[in-house]
């Protein structure tokens, strides 16, 4: 499925988050036509039957004239054969479901980012762990796929916060999740809190130490991760001011993953997909483990062989036990 975006930054937003500078982050604008706006982007992205419209930026459902917007989209993704219209809101602004579905919106992006209340005021979400839980429920029910957004190293966040967000948004068992290890933009107030030595940016590794089992959660509870990290281009790399950011962030995290099991369980030998290979021992090739291909991901380790599958479900079992949320 290829998507094809246009943007509507920070429109709709009633507040700012600290973290939120979404002119920034899409170097876009307000469409001056939203009609034009999609037609173009259909030609510059080679939409077909396949693609669905993206409707991102700002919290959609909360822009003034969106219900215009969404039947013009409409009608515009039905006259190019697009299979339907994605788009990104808050989890507070769900409201018409009806309205959506019989608007083509077979899928929406619910920004969560956190499920621990003290982190979404400390970012100044002012929405509530229940609004997500709400909204989920009311997408899901109406047959529309839910996307969860999640972020870590959000201020007040830790690694046992970001470990309960991802198994209260695990139990909602949404059609996939997105996370973003927070960057700092310039003209955030983030960026102020930064420069003013409030807030400390995670470093790459201890970002990669939390999404991978933040990773780690979503496999075990078989919910399609559907990307990692947020991508930046060479223009708006240039207002990232801090963060962890790396171009390959998704695959390290989960490089990170199956160097965890590889290590707890003491490799010697291990078998996995051929297409899994650089993820597995690619960036791991310090541990000089032998590859060998098979269907399954097995260690030959201290202990005899352990499928990833059976050591995920140990493994998460143990992450269950360190989540939790100061409330
Ligand atoms: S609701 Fe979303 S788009 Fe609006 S300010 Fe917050 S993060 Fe940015």
């Amino acid at each position: 499925m290829k998507v094809v975006p246009i943007f509507f930054p920070n429109a709709g937003c009633q507040y700012r988050c600290v973290f939120c500078n979404e002119w920034m982050a899409t170097m876009k604008s307000f469409p001056k036509s939203v009609t034009d706006e999609i037609y173009k982007a259909y030609k510059f992205y080679h939409g077909d039957e396949n693609s669905e419209l993206a409707l991102y930026g700002g919290t959609f459902t909360a822009i003034e004239n969106w219900r215009d917007i969404l039947e013009k989209s409409h009608k515009c993704v039905k006259k190019l054969g697009m299979r339907g219209i994605r788009l990104s809101t808050r989890p507070d602004e769900i409201k018409d479901v009806d309205f959506l579905k019989a608007n083509g919106v077979v899928s929406v992006e619910i920004g969560a980012q956190s499920m621990c209340q003290d982190v979404l005021n400390a970012s100044r979400r002012r929405h509530t762990a229940e609004d997500v839980q709400k909204a989920v429920k009311m997408l899901k029910n109406a047959g529309i796929k839910v996307s969860v957004h999640l972020m870590t190293a959000l201020p007040k966040d830790t690694k046992s916060k970001s470990l309960f967000s991802s198994f209260e948004v695990a139990s909602l068992m949404p059609n996939g999740v997105r996370i973003h290890p927070t960057l700092v933009l310039k003209n955030t107030e983030l960026e102020q809190k930064y420069l003013n030595g409030y807030y400390v940016p995670q470093s790459l590794k201890e970002a990669l130490d939390w999404v991978s089992d933040m990773i780690a959660v979503f496999l075990n509870g078989k919910i399609l991760i559907e990307r990692i990290g947020m991508y930046q281009d060479a223009e708006t790399l240039k207002n990232v001011v801090g963060g962890p950011f790396h171009p390959a962030f998704g695959e390290m995290a989960r490089s990170m993953l199956y160097r965890k099991y590889l290590i707890l369980t003491e490799a010697k030998r291990v078998f996995g997909p051929p297409r899994l290979r650089s993820q597995i021992i690619g960036r791991n090739r310090d541990l000089e483990l032998e590859f060998l291909p098979s269907d399954r991901i097995i260690v030959e380790g201290k202990a005899g062989k352990i499928a990833f599958d059976e050591w995920l479900l140990k493994y998460v079992h143990s992450l269950k036990e360190m989540a939790r949320c100061d409330l």
